[in-house]
């Protein structure tokens, strides 16, 4: 039989919970509580726990998992991943806790398997939902979790392409387009767990899918096939954040943290003194730059507070006032959105059409119903949906979902304050804003020609504090702990959002000082910008050429004009992304043809197709993958796929023909896949006919190329080192998780050594060596990598005048000596250091 586990919060709710199902499921059943934590009456779940009750139910038919809300979810994952050799299955159910239990126990006492009792359990909302339609309350089956036996009219699995998945944004997209037909739309990820309805975002959200993530949406109605063909369409670009071609994109774009700090996102900061003058406190650096001024606490308005109590004047009247409060909110959040739009651009304010969307989103809207029906007063009862749902938000895994709970007591507070007039009207904010944490609409407050800079105790790089601050311009620091909200208004402040600390009351000669580094950084910009088209050329008459990385077809132009002597990584997914069928030798051969062009003679460096499992590609299916990173990416695709580098060698070869054009392979690891691709290679020039020069390179991403470089020299012409994957392996951590920040901030003294490694094996056979990873971009790095021996740097194209000054102010002599001291360094920040010193 079938065992049942049921995880509360409340050890007296799961005993509840169990006496009840066992009514229905008789003394025989094998169901056991788990609630509680170790502590006798205190709230909480623990994983310990629960996985002895999975033991004490088990049999080899296996384990249903109950859970109530937030971390118990997060405890039940974590005791079934800490079981060790189970006598059946488990699977976690997204039931409701007692609707759930009671279905599931029946259906177990009759035998029932492990997926019937679970689907039994799915379905065990329908008949009250039902019910309560009938009241005229609910709408049927707007809020239950599978639409079980019934057939869709169109079904279709859609990849999830963008690179931080279906997050607010995205499943906001997702949220009003499938809101935009006649057709009931529902969603699975992976194919697990009961389809939840494509009208809520917060039960989108709640699924967690992520980059590489298969949704399998179904739909039923009059317009179903129309609401797949644009869902799908919107799929296929990646649900309007673009598909992702690489690691997280600015959102997710990971400053160093401060002295190695991980970013504490959620923590809730306690109660502190205020800072002695001079006092430095360290967060996470979220936006560059120095401001002085006095700090501006924002404290009003911010978060939800619970509206008083009062009378409900009855149901009717009561919802009236909610829909007229929902109504206000709404004009309210489009207002915000037009603000920010026009400061920071569309992208940046889409967050507020995920407000919108939450506005009429059931997770919060049925369980108002439900309790305005009940009696309570508007503002009560969405108070308490709101709180529900952050708390579910809170609950999930990602750190970015995490956040997102903030969005949703942004909402609340709106929509709440609309009814009892409380916390209306935001302060004006000016100097350094010191926040617990900024929502999108406090940001969206700020008045970017009063406020000098912000300053939170919460939030990580992904915060809205730190993507809007970011796209403002404006330097910030965020998760700096309790400590600066005590800091007294009025109070100078120093904030360095490079190195992610602020000083309280600094010495006036520390405000000297940080006023003309502001300046110098100023003036160093602008002179760097004029002087881009000259070459860099080191104190000592050394050239080092300084190229741009371009990842699609239409900037070569500008990158020319930003000073870029050429390009030295063509990134050529752009050509297949996006699309169902694979791009000709003629496409391919026409785009490449044109950037060329636009180079005018300068060389280019093309990089054959650099995808895989991290970077999916809609017309090359291929099998999920554990480890997409360490999976089947770069040459080992493309030598599995021998048709598809054949073709863009031709493509290539034809370009080659009339232009300074190389190729180079991405993610070599041995000799034979170089050896198997030159073999291509040279069946591309037979059928081509074409025998035009053509240098072949590779990247240097892999530890194991880098180490064995002296070896791989002999078979190509040039090394061009990947830093962005090669600190990914060296390191262990994985380039777009944001938590990593310090693991994977360059330049490390360990990815150095490799760049000493390839640089060594290269000169044994006379070979050059470039880098077109981040740090080649990073203007210290770039000394660092010049002293080592690199001859040519890559870069995004509006970071090449910066490059080029800093290589400029050097010597040689004196960049070679700072780079073998910053191979004995102990972190990036020392090898930097040593760097920076020179210029
Ligand atoms: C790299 O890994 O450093 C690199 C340049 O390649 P990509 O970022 O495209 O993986
Ligand atoms: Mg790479």
């Amino acid at each position: 039989m079938v065992g049942l586990v049921v995880v509360s919060h409340s050890d007296v709710l799961a005993q509840g919970v169990v006496r009840l199902a066992r009514e229905m499921g008789g003394e025989g059943l094998a169901i056991e509580a788990a609630g509680g934590i170790e502590e006798e009456g205190v709230l909480g779940t623990d994983a310990e726990r629960v996985k002895a009750a999975i033991e004490r139910a088990m049999s080899s038919d296996g384990v249903l998992v109950l859970m109530d809300l937030g971390s118990a979810l997060m405890s039940a994952e974590f005791a079934t991943e800490m079981l060790e050799g189970a006598a059946g299955p488990v699977k976690l159910s997204a039931a409701p806790l007692v609707e759930g239990a009671v279905a599931a126990a029946a259906a177990a006492a009759g035998g029932a398997s492990l997926d019937e009792v679970a689907a039994e359990a799915r379905g065990a909302l329908a008949m009250k939902t039902a019910q309560i339609g009938d009241d005229g309350g609910a709408d049927p089956g707007a809020d239950v979790d599978a639409a079980p036996g019934g057939e869709a009219d169109a079904t279709a699995d859609l990849e999830v392409r963008n690179a931080i998945g279906l997050h607010a944004r995205p499943a906001a997209r997702f949220v009003a387009t499938a809101r935009g037909f006649d057709a009931d739309v529902r969603v699975a990820k992976n194919g697990d767990g009961a389809p939840i309805s494509a009208r809520s975002l917060t039960n989108l959200v709640a699924l967690g899918a992520r980059l590489g993530d298969t949704l399998r949406v179904t739909a039923t109605g009059p317009q179903a096939a129309a609401a797949i063909d644009a869902l799908r369409a919107l799929a296929d670009e990646g649900f309007g954040d673009g598909v992702a071609t690489e690691p997280a994109a600015s959102e997710d774009a990971s400053p160093a943290s401060a002295a190695g700090a991980m970013p504490a996102a959620g923590a809730a900061p306690g109660p502190a003194q205020p800072p002695a003058a001079g006092a430095v406190l360290t967060g996470v650096a979220a936006s560059a730059g120095v401001a002085i001024g006095p700090a501006h606490r924002l404290g009003l308005g911010l978060g939800l507070a619970a509206p008083a109590d009062r009378d409900a004047r009855g149901a009717e009247e009561e919802w009236r006032t909610l829909d007229g409060a929902l109504t206000a909110a709404r004009d309210d959040i489009e207002h915000d959105r037009d603000v920010v739009s026009g400061r920071a651009g569309a992208a940046d304010a889409a967050i507020f059409d995920a407000h919108l969307a939450l506005l009429d989103d059931d997770a919060l809207l049925e369980p108002t119903r439900a309790a305005i029906a009940a009696g309570a007063t508007a503002e009560r009862a969405w108070y308490d949906a709101a709180q529900q749902v952050a708390a579910v938000y809170r609950g999930l895994d990602e750190p970015l979902l995490r956040e997102r709970a903030t969005d949703v007591l942004d909402v609340g507070r709106r929509v709440v304050s609309a009814i009892t007039g409380d916390g209306e009207g935001r302060p004006s904010a000016s100097g350094i804003v010191v926040a617990d944490e900024l929502t999108p609409g406090d940001a969206a407050g700020l008045d970017p020609e009063h406020v000098l800079a912000i300053a939170t105790a919460r939030g990580s790089n992904t915060a809205h504090a730190a993507i809007l601050a970011r796209a403002l311009g404006l330097p910030a620091v965020v998760g700096l702990g309790a400590e600066v909200l005590a800091v007294a208004d009025g109070t100078t402040l120093l904030l360095d959002g490079e190195a992610g600390t602020v000083m309280v009351d600094p010495p006036a000669d520390m405000v000297n000082d940080a006023i003309q580094r502001r300046e110098r950084a100023e003036r160093r910009r602008a002179v760097a910008r004029e002087r881009a088209g000259e070459p860099a050329i080191t104190r000592d008459g050394e050239r080092i050429e300084v190229f741009a990385n371009l990842g699609t077809g239409s900037d070569a132009a500008r990158a020319v004009q930003l000073g870029a002597e050429g390009v030295g990584l063509l990134r050529t997914e752009f050509l297949f992304l996006g699309r169902s069928e694979l791009p000709g030798e003629e496409e391919q051969a026409e785009t490449l043809r044109e950037i060329a062009q636009a180079l005018d003679g300068r060389p280019l460096i093309v990089r054959t197709l650099d995808a895989g499992a991290d970077k999916p590609l809609p017309a090359l299916p291929m099998p999920a993958e554990e480890n997409p990173f360490l999976g089947v990416r770069g040459i080992r695709l493309a030598l599995a796929r021998p048709e598809l580098l054949a073709t863009q060698f031709r493509a290539i070869l034809r370009v080659a023909a009339d232009h300074p054009v190389k190729t180079m392979l991405p993610m070599v690891a041995t000799l034979g896949e170089i050896t198997a691709a030159c073999a291509l290679l040279d069946r591309a020039r037979a059928d081509t006919g074409i025998d035009a020069p053509m240098e072949l390179g590779i990247m240097v991403e892999v530890p194991a190329a880098a180490v064995g470089a002296a070896r791989l020299a002999a078979h190509v012409d040039f090394f061009s080192l990947g830093t962005n994957d090669l600190t990914q392996y060296t390191m262990a951590a994985e380039r777009g998780d944001a938590r990593l920040a310090p693991l994977l901030a360059g330049p490390q003294p360990a990815v150095l050594r490799l760049v000493a490694a390839t640089v060594a094996g290269a000169a044994a056979h006379g070979r050059w060596v470039g880098v077109c990873g981040e740090l080649a971009g990073d203007p210290a790095a770039a000394v660092l990598l010049a002293g080592l021996g690199v001859t040519e740097l890559s870069m995004a194209a509006a970071l090449v005048p910066e490059v080029k000054a800093a290589l400029r102010e050097v010597s040689l002599a004196d960049a070679r000596a700072a780079a073998e001291a910053a191979l004995d360094t102990d972190d990036a920040d020392a090898a930097r250091a040593l760097a920076l010193a020179l210029l």
